[in-house]
């Protein structure tokens, strides 16, 4: 395994050691339904024997802490992190049962407006704190905290880089830091340039890689290699994730690539893809607990074949699992679709076009497809 400068500090999380020149560490999340024990603890295992330091699972609410229990009970050895989504205050009930807590800073603002930024995170580090745990602040561009937008307008990456700074501070005036930083998005070259721009402005604080939505492979592995192999070669990056569009039982994969990544760069071996990213970009969620439906995953592979053809078109499309993070991350590309459990909702930018059957829905984004072509003048593709 690779191992990092040890220019940022090492902190524990769980049995495991990141940062400080500790090897990289691989870090994958499960896609199956919390509350589907057998097949949670099955996924997560499946994740560790294929390398992942790191299993993280996404719990939406107090009614799957049960799940998590048995989860944690049935997967020992295996060190686990929750992702707290928009409910931080879950927190103090899945405490007992992982090993890392993962919170948005973007999502702090939604609950408990009454209280402050500062009184939140510090309840975060108390629980924190009387819990053994380390902590993920994990930046989004996709849900930037609002004070940070109204801060930097129309600069994004100085938003993200000084909103982790900020937690960063609000941490050690708590007295922690056992914590570690990612500053994600599903733009390899946004990658890139925020976790440069975090190393400089934060050397010392560990980093956890990821390219969000990066889609199916072969192009989402393209995609994460963009910024991954720039990244780790100039030491930047304590911790990956390789979020691949898989089915269950292929999820592994994700890891299995990371670590191939990780053994690449320290060969010296670099995939260098000049002109891609030139032409369609689908970018596709890699499926958590919240997908909606299991067709997800066969609904992004026909939306790749469905739009072959125009391929060389500088066009975006994006498809996500859930209603959660579906509406909000499908604004910004040029068509959009987000899984409901029998129905698909198609966008144009940040414009509702409609709600379709998974059936449906193809015919009617291959329409809107050659109606964005037709719209584009030749110097435009
Ligand atoms: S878009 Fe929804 S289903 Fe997909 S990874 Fe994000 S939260 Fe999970």
């Amino acid at each position: 395994m690779m191992d990092q400068a040890t220019r940022t500090r090492k902190i524990r999380i769980g049995g495991v050691e990141v940062g400080g020149g500790a090897p990289v560490v691989v870090q994958s999340m499960c896609a199956t339904r919390t509350v589907d024990i057998d097949k949670t603890i099955a996924q997560t295992h499946q994740l560790a024997r294929a390398g992942a330091g790191i299993v993280r699972i996404a719990l939406d609410n107090a009614k799957e802490v049960p799940a998590l229990k048995e989860i944690r009970a049935q997967t020992p050895g295996v060190t686990l992190s929750v992702d707290l989504q928009e409910n931080y205050r879950i927190a103090g009930k899945v405490a007992p049962y992982v090993d890392k807590i993962r919170y948005n800073p973007g999502h702090l603002h939604h609950i408990e407006k009454s209280k402050t930024i500062p009184q939140k995170v510090k309840w975060l580090v108390d629980i924190a704190r009387d819990h053994d745990l380390a902590i993920r602040i994990g930046v989004n561009c996709g849900s930037v905290a609002p004070a940070f937008l109204e801060k930097y307008p129309g600069d994004q990456l100085t938003a993200i880089v000084e909103s982790a700074a900020y937690h960063c501070a609000l941490m050690e005036e708590y007295g922690f830091d056992r914590f570690v930083v990612s500053l994600k998005d599903s733009d390899p070259a946004k990658v890139l340039e925020a976790n440069r721009r975090m190393t400089e402005r934060r050397p010392d604080v560990p980093l956890h890689l990821g390219v969000t939505e990066a889609g199916l492979p072969p192009d989402g592995i393209i995609k994460t290699r963009l910024a991954f192999e720039k990244l780790l070669a100039q030491h930047i990056g304590d911790t990956i994730r390789v979020s691949l569009t898989l089915p269950n039982e292929r999820k592994h994969e994700e890891v299995v690539v990371g670590h191939q990544i990780i053994a690449d760069v320290k060969a010296g071996r670099f995939i260098s893809v000049p002109d891609f990213g030139t032409g369609m970009n689908i970018i596709s969620c890699p499926s958590c607990s919240r997908v909606e439906n299991e067709k997800f995953v066969e609904l992004t592979q026909q939306v790749k074949e469905l739009t072959t053809y125009a391929s060389q078109y500088r066009i975006t499309i994006a498809v996500m699992g859930c209603r959660v993070n579906g509406p909000g991350e499908t604004d910004d590309a040029d068509l959009g679709l987000w899984c409901g459990p029998t129905t698909v909702n198609l966008k144009k930018k940040d414009r509702k076009v409609g709600n379709f059957t998974y059936e449906d829905v193809l015919p009617r984004l291959r329409s809107e497809v050659d109606r964005l072509i037709a719209e584009r003048s030749p110097a435009m593709n």
